[in-house]
């Protein structure tokens, strides 16, 4: 009985002891080698695991730019700053993306654009758009329920007293979330160094504008007339004034345009 339990000890002792050569051989053989300059890539990125790089975080974001797959300024968060730390730990220039600002294309707020009812509904602008609920009169404009405010990681939307979103620039790092869930399209991204914007996206011209909001661009087109805009850069596509982020003399549109359309930003 003795010899039959030593007998059995020795038999699993033994088979273990192979059991881990095996394991500790196709351990060796079958290693996946970390790159150790990932996790220098990921701590050198915003550190957010916010998604905005189109990764799932900051350690598959380092991944694929350790692979040679992404761009460092795709993390916008984190800015000039992670592209520099970037570059300097992969040996490779990195190009800095062109710093932008998100901006609300539309000033028809409550006191604004006219409401066709009262709307007692679910409080968020996709439901609306695809209900076609909502109370103002402007299909194109924003629909004032401020779902953007929730989409914003960082906190840079609030919406003012009249229901528009108004961007914080100080706090807006241009991931574009808003502009991506907006049903309107309202929000979009510029250059940092862009001087003005219009505060229209309406499709619409003359009195059909004007029957749904006061401050609404009307396709009048005074703004690309050669004698207000001489540089030319103005042109009329689709009912609204087209123009590069570069145009410099919008003094005289700005101040002619009947609605007010053009929104000038301290730069
Ligand atoms: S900007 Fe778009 S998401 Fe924000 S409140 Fe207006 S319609 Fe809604
Ligand atoms: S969600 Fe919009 S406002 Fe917020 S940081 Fe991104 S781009 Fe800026």
């Amino acid at each position: 009985m003795h010899n039959v339990v030593m007998l059995s000890l020795l038999v699993l002792g033994l088979m273990g002891l192979c059991l881990g050569l095996i394991l500790a051989i196709f351990s060796r053989i079958f290693a996946v080698r970390i790159d150790p300059r990932i996790e220098e890539v990921a701590g050198a990125l915003a550190g957010l695991n916010c998604g905005v790089c189109g990764y799932a975080g900051c350690n598959a974001m380092a991944e694929a730019l350790v692979a040679g797959k992404a761009h460092a300024r795709q993390c916008t968060p984190g800015g000039a700053a992670a592209v520099k730390k970037v570059s300097q730990i992969l040996g490779r220039e990195e190009l800095p993306a062109e710093p932008r600002v998100a901006v609300v294309k539309c000033r028809g707020g409550r006191d604004e654009a006219r409401e066709k009812a009262r709307y007692r509904g679910v409080e968020d602008c996709v439901a609306i758009e695809v209900l076609d609920a909502g109370a103002k009169s402007c299909i194109y404009g924003c629909l004032g329920m401020g779902s953007c405010v929730g989409s914003c990681p960082f906190g840079a939307i609030r919406m003012t007293a009249n229901r528009l979103p108004e961007i914080v620039e100080a706090k807006c790092t241009a991931c574009g979330k808003c502009a991506a869930m907006c049903p309107r399209n309202v929000i979009a991204l510029i250059p940092r160094r862009q001087r003005v914007y219009l505060g229209c996206v309406s499709r619409e011209k003359g009195k059909k504008v004007k029957q749904v909001c006061t401050v609404g661009c009307t396709a009048c087109g005074l703004c690309a007339l050669p004698a207000i805009t001489p540089s030319g850069k103005v042109v009329m596509k689709n009912n609204l004034p087209e123009f590069p982020p570069d145009w410099d003399d919008f003094a005289a549109a700005a101040e002619k345009c009947p609605s007010r359309c053009f929104i000038i930003r301290k730069v």
